[in-house]
């Protein structure tokens, strides 16, 4: 039986017989001894492995490098080394795969290198610390709903629905391309598809989560969401995974203070069970910070901390415009996206500088013009604003959208009509059958990952990306 590194590191005792597996890292070796770093993903440092080469056959010497898999029994013993406390003294290695011609070599690649190999990153420091981080936040996250009261609803990938009335679907069919039945118009008849209706992958699972918070309560569903949004940023991800919680009997104010104790908690957890990792990334962005500008963001840990502690920024749609107006980034026309004025969309820039430069901590904007949300936010008593909130995130953006959903149904049925939105008669009898105040909102899990690790790009901080153009494996 084997005992897993981080095990032997937290529990080892020396003198103790053990055995362990996983993959070379590093290998450094003369004529008295070798060393090799052995890593098995169950934590971020490696273990120490010293043999003599002597014990070892020639061929089996040569096979051992970097990527190559191995198991070694032996004693554990004080290390001398500053790294760490305990080493293991091999007695037996065993090589279980060998590794000709592994493309990663024990050095930093460069990230756009290792997305082209997005099925052997996983096998890097960066990429461990990430991925154990991102399961880290999603236990996390059912964790701080479970103690909530709330129920985890697992919501349709395939519905016939289209939630923020946008289009950017991907299409779900089993009809033949080449061969489609048409109507006499010309289009294509749904009928003969798999569901006899036109249907696509989810963009959202709130309005099947409303449904469920009727009569639950409190409900949140995390899944993948799916857009064919051609916007290749940083931000953006055609399948991405989001954290929708709705909560009957919830206003616009109850589901802020949702979001941010979400977040603190999510922060808290991390900063508690993951020092390793984080650390660990902190050093990476330190490190490349000499290197480059000298305008960088404060350092990662800093970052966390000081979002953890300052109480998130709170201001109205119309308060942000007067800010962006007022800005020198605005007189001096340094916005890629001039500010025209009440009534306009948010570009990122716009939102970073609000949270970088004005209130220099996560910003909260509420009540956005109706135009330019989602048909079923709820209408203010100004007739022009709705009770949406987007959160805003350092480095990131917009990181949860979420709103009070508008609970009137011939408010709602208007504001699907100018939206042209329908079919949804089963979503209205939420609203004919008991209708109540409710809210919710979405949080982009990768979005929150890219925060926590301070990666710079989305692509780097989900297991196998898919963006325009994109899908490696
Ligand atoms: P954006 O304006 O940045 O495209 P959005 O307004 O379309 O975002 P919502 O529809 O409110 O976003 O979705 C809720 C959350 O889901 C967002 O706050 C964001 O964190 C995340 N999100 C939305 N679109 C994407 C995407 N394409 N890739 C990754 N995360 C996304
Ligand atoms: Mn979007």
């Amino acid at each position: 039986m084997h005992t897993k590194i981080k095990e032997l590191l937290q529990f080892g005792t020396v003198g103790a017989q053990v055995e362990a597996k996983g993959w070379i890292r590093t290998k450094r070796i003369n004529k008295q001894v070798i060393f090799l770093t052995l890593n098995d993903g169950s934590c971020q440092q490696h273990l120490q492995v010293v043999m003599t080469p002597s014990d070892l056959p020639k061929a089996l010497l040569n096979q051992l490098a970097t990527g190559a898999s191995i198991a070694v029994s032996g004693s554990l013993v004080a290390s001398q080394g500053a790294n760490q406390s305990i080493e293991l003294h091999g007695h037996q290695l065993t090589l279980l795969g060998n590794a000709p011609d592994y493309p990663l070599q024990p050095k930093a690649h460069s990230l756009e290198f290792l997305r082209s190999l997005v099925h052997l990153r996983f096998r890097t420091n960066t990429f461990g610390a990430v991925f154990r981080i991102r399961h880290a936040i999603s236990y996390a996250i059912h964790h701080f709903f479970h103690e909530r009261g709330f129920f985890y609803l697992h919501t349709p990938i395939i519905t016939a629905a289209d939630a923020e009335g946008a289009g950017e679907l991907f299409r779900v069919t089993s009809l033949d391309p080449m061969h489609t039945a048409k109507n006499l118009d010309g289009n294509i008849d749904f009928k003969e598809d798999f569901f006899s209706k036109a249907t696509n992958l989810t963009v959202s699972g709130q309005l099947a989560a409303e449904t469920a918070a009727m009569g639950l309560g409190a409900v949140y569903t995390f899944g993948p969401t799916f857009r064919a949004e051609n916007s290749n940023t940083t931000r953006h991800l055609a399948e991405f995974w989001m954290v929708e919680p709705e909560v009957a009997f919830n206003n616009l104010d109850d589901t802020i203070a949702l979001a941010e104790a979400l977040l603190k908690f999510l922060l808290a957890y991390l900063l508690k069970t993951c020092p390793a990792e984080l650390e660990f990334l902190n050093q990476r962005l330190l490190s490349h910070r000499n290197k480059e500008d000298k305008t960088a963001p404060m350092p990662l840990l800093e970052r966390l901390n000081f979002v953890l502690e300052q109480p998130f920024a709170r201001i109205t749609y119309t308060e942000a415009i007067a800010i962006l107006i007022d800005s020198e980034s605005n007189k001096h026309g340094k916005f890629a996206y001039p500010v025209t004025g009440w009534g306009m969309d948010l570009q990122s820039e716009h939102e970073r500088y609000l949270v970088e430069h004005h209130f220099k901590r996560p910003v909260v904007v509420t009540d956005y013009p109706k135009a330019i949300k989602a048909f079923y936010m709820r209408q203010n008593d100004d007739g022009k604003t709705v009770a949406a909130m987007d959160l805003l995130f350092p480095g990131v953006g917009e990181i949860i959208g979420g709103s009070q959903r508008e609970e009137r149904i011939d408010y709602l049925q208007a504001a699907m009509q100018s939206n042209e939105i329908q079919d949804l008669d089963w979503y209205l009898d939420t609203r004919r059958f008991g209708t109540i105040p409710h809210s919710g909102f979405g949080l982009g899990l990768d979005r929150f990952v890219l925060f926590v690790t301070g990666m710079e790009n989305i692509r780097d901080v989900i297991p196998f990306p898919r963006t325009p153009g994109h899908v490696p494996c």
